[in-house]
């Protein structure tokens, strides 16, 4: 049985695991972010793994990454990554100078889409889309079972793909990215602003403008007018995005992921139906199911494990 370490690197917690060839994930753990020290704080690491599953070395193939930001997964170099104050970090080279072991990196929300295209939401089937909404949106495409990225892993980046021309700005500096209409920072922007307009919306009975979160709109949608208008329009913004991805991809599923994905049925069935009614061909084409992800925390490192299966 052959082994594998994945690691996901997010802004504060490093998470990371060690993966069998079937996806069985043997030991999981975290570690704090240290940005400054962390080939070091990796090595030590991928060994408390090692330790954890008791295993030797000599079991595991290599270590694949995910790292949030623009990576050259063919030169194992971080380009850029802003959270972590990165910039052309040859961390693969590093981390595989100090361990021994060949590493291979590829953006965290590529990891993700392919590690529930492999072992989660989307195992049954070939083509996949993973849209994931959180406090941005990110994603990744899986074709015929293996990842597409674009050239060295640059591209799939689904959050900014603009929806509406002319829009709001983006941090990317384009305007009506797909992600300033659907991210969980979005759904806030428009509930706070939804709640100052509408002084007796039935939300201000359990929320301030402080207060207020990813599940604000939705836990009042059913009997509040205004919560209602917020998730409607939310609805109708992602709806459109995944009808591009689908229109272009014609995927056998889309999973989302994210925080906001935890309202399961709640958001995709409505989100079902406005979905099907704008996609190419309407109800002649063969049906995209759209479905929560499975793995939750977990996507990011099985999938990082699964890219060192394809990539060594
Ligand atoms: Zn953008």
């Amino acid at each position: 049985m052959k082994n594998y370490i994945g690691f996901d690197i997010g802004g504060t917690f490093v998470k990371g695991g060690i993966v069998d060839e079937n996806g069985k994930l043997l030991v999981f753990d975290s570690i704090p972010t240290d940005t400054k020290n962390i080939v070091c704080d990796l090595a030590g690491f991928a060994n408390k793994l090692l330790d954890k599953a008791g295993l030797s070395a000599d079991k595991v193939e290599g270590i694949g990454m995910g790292i949030p930001g623009m990576i050259d997964s063919e030169n194992g170099v971080v380009t850029f990554a802003g959270n972590l104050d990165w910039k052309n970090f040859a961390i693969a080279y590093e981390l595989s100078a100090m361990t021994g072991f060949t590493v291979k990196i590829t953006n965290d929300a590529n990891a993700a889409a392919l590690g529930e295209a492999r072992f989660g939401a989307g195992k049954e089937y070939a083509d996949s889309i993973l849209v994931t909404l959180g406090t941005g949106v990110g994603g990744g495409i899986v074709i015929d079972g293996r990842l597409f990225s674009g050239r060295h892993s640059q591209g799939g980046e689904i959050g900014h793909m603009v929806i509406d021309k002319g829009g709001l700005k983006c941090t990317c500096g384009r305007r009506g990215c797909f992600e300033v209409y659907t991210s969980a920072t979005a759904l806030i922007r428009e509930t706070k602003k939804a709640m100052t307009d509408n002084v007796d919306s039935e939300m201000w009975q359990d929320y301030t403008l402080d207060t207020v979160d990813g599940l604000t709109a939705f836990s009042h949608a059913k009997t509040d007018k205004t919560a209602a208008r917020v998730i409607e329009a939310y609805e109708d913004n992602l709806a459109c995005g995944l009808v591009n991805l689908a229109n272009i991809f014609r995927p056998d599923v889309i999973m989302l992921g994210g925080g906001i994905s935890n309202q399961g049925e709640n958001l995709t069935k409505p989100l079902q139906k406005k979905f099907d009614k704008e996609i190419f061909a309407h109800g002649l084409g063969i049906p995209v199911p759209i479905v929560k992800a499975s793995l939750g925390n977990k996507a990011g490192v099985l999938g990082a494990a699964a890219y060192a299966m394809d990539e060594i």
